[in-house]
């Protein structure tokens, strides 16, 4: 049984009860998770506020803070394989993604933030005269305990992001991972441990209750949500937060658009449209699964793009042949089949996919499903289905595939596939959205900002821009001592000098 991880050690939820994470490949049970209360909320953010307050963290020089997190990038890759092994069993994502996209990714981004904060300038001086002489020193110091909240797509890679950046800030936090992926989470939280992260920085609460993460956004001790999953609960995050007016950071939903204009090489188009909407299942938030292509190409593009589906081996995710795994959960399999029916009903057709493979038991599989003969007005164009599902629009113009791209509530990214890469530049200006790739799509670095235009999202992480969200500035305005009142002429405002 895996236990809460609170001031350094596992530790039973305060009400001693527990739940099973269910394994996506096989609809069974794999693990038992503890299961956390509002009790458990009290005692982690209470630990993680007596480590801030203690100033064991963030009173380390920061170069030695850098050196942990670059030391919990190593472990990581140490522990590849039983990290690996978990995530699997829990979120369902292949035995090659983890390998080759979440270990590899979460690695660097705690070496990114160790690297940015040992060499970071956390403080400014100036001289200045205005409106008085006065010294001013800018510091920016860590915003104090923070609550991260993370969905269950990329559990590792998504913890990483906010564990590293805080942890390089000098925050201490509580990490709430979801309900349906608790493993990796614990798993980081022994790893930094290892490293030399001193008890009570980073505290770990799993559990199925819905109330977790509200009671975390909400607590009075709580300085900062950092938050990723849907628009919807983002929207309630925010609100909740309002209460004590806490900075937010929101990673939340997307619905891209992947523009194929016609220069572009339409058999590495395909493939890439096929990449930015099937890769873990649809299962991520940047998913490209609007895809837009002119009108007089659709037809040689579609085939190429069927074609490529094809390819695709929908299967066990811990074989390494699968090039595909399971949808999270059976609920979100029922969603997944919810929208298909929707967008047949709307007039859309599928030319793959649209329905559950054979042969592969009672696990949460879904084919890839490539939709045409969809418009932008449809439900399955502008809802996030968050499984693999493709949507293949027609444009006539430039002008209008742009308009298309932009006419979503969403804007988390968007991608350009052509042959000339100085006008995919120009078009990429005019798309409203975080990230624009250019003849690729999921690539990331961790030293470039991510996050959302519209309701994609508030504020953004990796990058400095990332570290940015976890500090808080302070102003010191370091003015002359003074012996007589004249030299405070400013008091003639209030008093008669
Ligand atoms: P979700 O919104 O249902 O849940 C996300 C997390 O919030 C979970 O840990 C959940 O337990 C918790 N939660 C639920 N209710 C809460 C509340 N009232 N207050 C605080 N926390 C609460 O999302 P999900 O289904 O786990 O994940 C899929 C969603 O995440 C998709 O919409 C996807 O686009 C989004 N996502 C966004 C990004 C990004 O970077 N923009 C990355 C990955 C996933």
């Amino acid at each position: 049984m895996h236990q809460l991880y609170i001031g350094g050690a596992y530790v039973p939820a305060a009400s001693g009860a527990t739940y099973e994470s269910i394994n996506p490949a096989t609809a069974q049970p794999w693990a038992t998770f503890a299961a956390a209360g509002k009790e458990d909320v009290d005692a982690a953010v209470a630990a993680a506020r007596a480590a801030h307050e203690s100033g064991v963290w963030r009173n380390l020089p920061p170069a030695e803070r850098g050196a942990i997190l670059n030391r919990v990038g190593d472990l990581l890759v140490e522990r590849q394989d039983e990290i690996v092994l978990a995530e699997v069993q829990d979120a369902g994502g292949t035995f090659r993604k983890g390998n080759i996209a979440d270990i590899p990714a979460s690695m660097q981004t705690f070496q990114y933030f160790g690297e940015l904060i040992a060499n970071a300038e956390l403080s400014r001086t100036d001289e200045e005269f205005v409106p008085v002489m006065s010294r001013n020193v800018v510091k920016h110091e860590p915003i104090g305990v923070v609550a991260a909240i993370v969905p269950w797509n990329f559990p590792l890679a998504a913890s990483s992001w906010k564990i590293a950046p805080a942890l390089a800030a000098g925050c201490t936090m509580v990490l709430k991972p979801s309900p349906y992926t608790p493993a990796s989470a614990l798993l980081l939280a022994e790893i930094c441990t290892e490293a030399g992260v001193p008890a009570g920085v980073l505290n770990v609460l799993t559990g199925p209750d819905a109330e977790l993460g509200a009671a975390l956004v909400a607590h009075p001790d709580v300085d900062k949500v950092a938050f990723t999953g849907s628009t919807k609960v983002g929207k309630l995050v925010m609100s909740n937060a309002a209460d004590t007016v806490k900075s937010c950071t929101l990673e939340l939903g997307g619905k891209s658009a992947n523009i194929i204009l016609p220069d572009a090489n339409l058999d590495i188009a395909a493939m890439g449209a096929a990449w930015g909407s099937f890769f873990h299942s649809g299962q991520v938030c940047q998913s490209g699964t609007r895809v837009l292509v002119h009108s007089d190409q659709r037809d040689e593009f579609v085939e190429k793009l069927v074609a490529v589906a094809a390819r695709i081996t929908v299967g066990d995710p811990m074989d390494p042949m699968s090039t595909m795994g399971p949808l999270i959960s059976k609920q979100q399999l029922n969603t997944v089949e919810r929208y298909v029916a929707i967008g047949r009903e709307e007039g859309a057709r599928t030319v793959c996919g649209g329905k559950r493979p054979e042969g592969l038991g009672d696990g949460f599989y879904y084919e890839p499903t490539i939709f045409v003969d969809v418009t932008n007005d449809m439900v399955i164009a502008r809802e996030e289905i968050f499984g693999p599902v493709l949507c293949v629009m027609t444009y006539s113009s430039e002008e209008e595939a742009i308009a298309i791209a932009n006419d979503s509530p969403y804007g988390l990214a968007a991608a350009v596939w052509s042959s000339d890469v100085e006008h995919a530049e120009a078009v990429a200006d005019k798309l409203e959205a975080g990230t624009v790739w250019i003849n690729d799509y999921h690539l990331l670095n961790p030293k470039y900002p991510f996050g959302g235009y519209k309701q994609s999202g508030n504020g953004r992480e990796l990058g400095p821009e990332g570290l940015r969200a976890y500090q808080v500035t302070k102003h010191i305005h370091v003015g002359q001592p003074a012996e007589d009142p004249m030299e405070k002429h400013y008091f003639m405002i209030l008093v008669d000098l």
